[in-house]
């Protein structure tokens, strides 16, 4: 099945077109007797005009037919999806030339438009099979090598080269109704700030505004890629879509407001970081500042201690000093007072040893003679057996008296010093020349009368012979 043959007179010949491309009536081919030698510009084998129960023309190869012949073995699908890229070109008002060679045969266009003011050329392929991204890459650029702009249309249920090359899905909406594009083309809703699959326009439509330059095929911005599509319920991923100029601009648009808000979000981040910081460094400064001061106060504390120490230390130094004045004091009076009492205790015995000259002045050898003769005999009536008497050298621990022993034992002081008498044992034998000295003892309250023994003897020396 094909679309096109080539004529023995006009050349090439296109079913689709209402004058075959040339100016000739379907009727001139169809059906003619004799019939006009048509053969396949593919293959060179002989065809026959024929028109389909669903009142297709096209061209049917002869019997015994090449089974190599490409045409030969293209499918009902895709001669139909052909022919209706080639009535939307027309009816966009361009010229379609349905299988149409490139200039050096690197490309064969299963329908080539062609704006014939501006000679513009736009191929549309019926892509039906199975093609890798790579082939339908290294296709599409032989086409853009010869300046031709090329869209891969497809029928299939899944595409998946329709973002690598400028491509979409169509589907047929029914019976007898147009083909829509059903994948392929978005719009930008600026306000939701994502792409919308355009799902039901009509490929007729499509194909006018992809000739003018309407739709573009382009890349979408990788942070759009996710597209939503109210056929499916969700999101597809697409990295190009056909859009409008328009839907381009506002992309764009609402990028730059994601950016500003990236640069806004950022900044605020930066401020409320930069804030944080500075929280942090006032709390640092804060508890530094405590810090300082406790220090402070800390050392403040040591200061007042270490005065109170220096004063209590100078205090006890006083105390000390003054203890030891004291003690000085003490010790210098203590020194004075036993100074003073040695002093008294000299004059005295100096008063004592006066006494004691002035005492025994007025007694001659010879009446201490008498004397002792008086005491000896009045020892020897009481006994005693062996008197002697110590040295008359007097001293003051007899009181300045002549001490009389019987066999060493004392007996008794002869004519103590009465200022001297308390020197002498309480319980010693004083023994007086006469009653006047025993009154001069027993006067001093010193000495109990029962211990003064005296005799008779005269005052003075006695003279009496004379
Ligand atoms: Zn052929």
């Amino acid at each position: 099945m094909a679309f096109s043959a080539i004529h023995p007179v006009v050349g090439r010949i296109d079913a689709t077109a209402s004058d075959l491309g040339c100016g000739l009536d379907w009727n001139a081919v169809h059906k003619t007797r004799p019939r006009i030698a048509l053969t396949c510009p593919e293959c060179g084998h002989g065809v026959h005009a024929k028109v389909s129960s669903r009142k297709l023309r096209y061209f049917a190869h002869d019997p015994g037919r090449p089974d190599d012949c490409a045409w030969l073995n293209e499918s009902l699908d895709h001669h139909l999806l052909k022919l209706a890229l080639a009535t939307a070109v027309r009816a966009a008002g361009w010229d379609a030339q349905l299988e149409v060679t490139g200039p050096d045969g690197t490309w064969r266009a299963d329908v080539l438009a062609r704006n014939l003011h501006e000679g513009d050329q736009f191929a549309w392929e019926a892509q039906l099979s199975p093609i890798t991204d790579d082939d339908i890459s290294a296709r599409t650029e032989r086409y853009w090598n010869d300046d031709v702009d090329v869209c891969w249309v497809s029928t299939s249920g899944r595409v998946p080269w329709i973002d690598v090359v400028p491509a979409v899905r169509v589907a047929d909406a029914g019976q007898g109704t147009e083909l829509t594009v059903a994948d392929g083309v978005a719009t930008f809703n600026y306000a939701r700030g994502r792409w919308n699959a355009y799902e039901d326009l009509l490929l007729s439509e499509f194909v006018t505004r992809a000739l003018r330059g309407q739709a573009l095929f382009r890349t979408v911005g990788s942070r759009y890629r996710r597209i939503w599509s109210n056929l499916d319920r969700g999101y597809r991923r697409r990295a190009a879509v056909w859009t409008s100029q328009r839907s381009l601009d506002a992309e764009a648009r609402h990028e730059t407001m994601r950016q500003r808000q990236d640069i806004w979000r950022q900044q605020q981040a930066e401020q409320e970081q930069r804030a944080e910081q500075q929280r942090k460094q006032e709390t640092e400064d804060r508890r530094q500042e405590e810090e300082r001061q406790r220090e402070i106060a800390r050392e403040a504390e040591r200061v007042r201690l270490a005065a109170l120490r220096e004063e209590q230390e100078r205090q006890w130094a006083i105390e000390r000093e003054e203890r030891q004045r004291q003690q000085e004091a003490d010790e210098r009076r203590q020194r004075e007072l036993a100074e003073a009492a040695e002093q008294e205790r000299l004059r005295r015995e100096r008063e004592e040893y006066v006494a004691a000259q002035a005492w025994w002045k007025p007694v001659s050898a010879a009446q201490f003679d008498q004397f002792r003769a008086k005491v000896i005999d009045h020892l020897r009536q009481q006994g005693a057996i062996h008197v002697e008497f110590d040295s008359t050298k007097t001293t003051p621990a007899d009181a300045y008296g002549v001490v009389v022993r019987d066999s060493r034992e004392i007996r008794g002081v002869l004519r103590p010093s009465p200022a001297s008498l308390h020197r002498l044992s309480r319980h010693i034998t004083i023994f007086a020349r006469n009653a006047r000295e025993a009154a001069l003892f027993t006067n001093t309250g010193k000495i109990t009368s029962d211990r003064v023994i005296y005799f008779d003897l005269p005052e003075e020396e006695q003279l009496s012979l004379l």
